[in-house]
C-alpha cells in the first residue's frame, strides 16, 4: 500500500496514452454521444463504468476524483457533490425509510444539526442528538428502529473526540450504518473506514481542495453504499460539476504535506495559547491536558489543524481581538492555506440557541482557529501581538 502523499498524487491518474497529458483534462460537458444505439442501456445501467450518459449522474473527471478520494479514505468508491452540506444530506435520505431513526452526536456542524435537529423531525423522521463526549449517552440512544448512526469526531467547534471503533460497533450491532464526518481531520490524519464506519463524509471544501476557491462534498464508503447514494445523487441533483472536481485534484496534490504542516502548527500554538494569562481555555486534541487525548492518539494519525479557545474577557474584547490579528482573517469556512478565526457563537452556529450554545461549550469569548500554512513563528506572533490589545 502506497503512502498517503503518493496517492494524493497518483492514484487514479494513469498515464494517458492517448497524448500523454500529465494532469486530467477536464471533461465539461453536459451529455455524452453514442455511436451504438445498443450502447445506450449499458451505460445508463453502468453508472459510469461501461460509459458515460449525463454529468448529473457521472462525468469522467469526476470519476477520477472519487476514486482518488476513495483510496485515501480506505474505501471502495467515492460520490462527490456540489457542496458538503448536499453530501451530507443526500447521504442521510439514501438509508432513510419510513419509520427509521437517527441517532447522533449534539456538536455537529450548524447545517447538519439543522438537517437532524430540526427538518428531519419536521417531516415525520425521528431523531435524537445526545451529548458527544459522553458514550454512555449514545447508547442509551439507541432504539429498535435506528438505522443511522452519526458522528463528527473531532467535533466542531470544541474538538471532542468520539471514539469512532465503538461507535462503528454500537451501529452494527443494532443492524445501523455509521456515518462519520471527517472533515476536521481529513483523510491525512483520520481514516474513520479503518475503525469500522460505513459512510465518510467530508465537506471538500476544506482540508481536500485546500485553498478556500470552491465549495464542494464527497461520500466515500463500499461500491454497494456508494451505488446507494449516487442513486440519490442522480435523482436529488446535488452532482459535483467537473470544473472544481479538476480543482480540486490539483488541490489534493499537496494536501498531505499541507495537512502534515497545519499539524506541526496547531500544535505549536496550542501550547502557546494553553499557557498566555489570557486565555481562559483551549480545545486541542494533541495537548495532553485534552480530557480524550489518548483515544484522539488511538484514532487519529495526527492531531489536525483545528484548534479553539476561550479569551478571558468579554465579547467586546474577543471581537477586538479577532479584529487584531493581522495574518489570521476573521472568516467561516477552514482547511485553507490562509489561517482563518472565527466566533461560533455568532457565525458557524447561529443555528443553536443561547441555550444550546451554552449546553455545548459554545461561549460568545470562544474563538475557533482554523490554522494556515504561514510560518509557525510568524502566526504564533501575530496571536501574541492581537492578544496583547485584548
Ligand atoms: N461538515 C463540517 C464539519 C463543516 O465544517 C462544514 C462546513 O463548514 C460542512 C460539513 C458543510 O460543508 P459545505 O460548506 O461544503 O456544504
Amino acid at each position: 500500500m502506497t503512502g498517503d502523499s503518493t496517492r494524493s498524487v497518483h492514484e487514479a491518474e494513469p498515464f494517458d496514452e492517448r497524448t500523454g497529458s500529465l494532469t486530467t483534462p477536464i471533461f465539461e460537458t453536459s451529455t455524452f454521444g453514442f455511436r451504438r444505439a445498443e450502447d445506450v442501456p449499458v451505460a445508463v445501467g453502468g453508472f459510469g463504468e461501461k460509459g458515460y450518459t449525463y454529468s448529473r449522474w457521472e462525468n469522467p473527471t469526476v470519476a477520477i476524483l472519487e476514486k482518488k478520494l476513495a483510496a485515501l479514505e480506505h474505501g471502495g468508491d467515492g460520490a462527490g457533490f456540489s457542496s458538503g452540506m448536499a453530501a451530507i444530506s443526500t447521504s442521510v435520505f439514501s438509508f432513510l425509510r419510513k419509520g427509521v431513526h437517527a441517532l447522533a452526536i449534539k456538536d455537529l456542524y450548524g447545517g447538519t444539526y439543522a438537517l437532524l435537529h430540526d427538518i428531519l423531525p419536521e417531516m415525520g423522521f425521528a431523531t435524537t442528538l445526545v451529548e458527544s463526549s459522553d458514550f454512555g449517552a449514545l447508547e442509551r440512544g439507541v432504539r429498535k428502529n435506528t438505522r443511522i448512526v452519526y458522528i463528527e469526531s473531532p467535533t466542531n467547534p470544541t474538538l471532542k473526540i468520539v471514539d469512532i471503533r465503538k461507535a462503528a460497533k454500537l451501529a452494527h450491532s443494532n443492524d445501523a450504518v455509521l456515518m462519520v464526518d471527517n472533515t476536521f481531520a481529513s483523510p491525512i490524519n483520520q481514516n474513520p473506514i479503518e475503525l469500522g464506519a460505513d459512510v465518510v463524509l467530508h465537506s471538500v471544501t476544506k482540508y481536500i481542495n485546500g485553498h478556500a476557491d470552491l465549495i464542494a462534498g464527497a461520500a466515500v464508503a463500499d461500491r454497494e453504499n456508494v451505488h446507494k447514494i449516487k442513486m440519490m445523487r442522480r435523482d436529488f441533483g446535488g452532482t459535483l460539476d467537473p470544473l472544481p472536481a479538476w480543482l480540486i485534484l490539483r488541490g489534493m496534490k499537496t494536501m498531505a504535506i499541507r495537512v502534515r504542516q497545519q499539524n506541526v502548527t496547531a500544535m505549536v500554538l496550542a501550547e502557546f495559547l494553553s499557557t498566555h494569562k489570557k486565555v481562559a481555555r483551549v480545545h486541542y486534541p494533541g495537548l495532553k491536558a485534552h480530557p480524550q487525548h489518548q483515544l484522539a492518539r488511538k484514532q487519529m494519525k495526527g492531531f489536525g489543524g483545528m484548534l479553539s479557545f476561550e479569551i478571558k474577557g468579554t465579547t467586546k474584547e474577543t471581537m477586538k481581538f479577532t479584529e487584531s490579528l493581522k495574518l489570521a482573517t476573521l472568516a467561516a469556512s477552514l482547511g485553507g492555506v490562509e489561517t482563518l478565526v472565527s466566533q461560533p457563537y455568532n457565525m458557524t452556529h447561529t443555528q443553536l440557541s443561547a441555550k444550546e450554545r451554552a449546553l455545548t461549550g459554545i461561549p460568545e469569548t470562544l474563538v475557533r482557529v482554523s490554522v494556515g500554512i504561514e510560518d509557525t513563528d510568524d502566526l504564533v506572533e501575530d496571536f501574541r501581538r492581537a492578544l496583547a490589545d485584548v
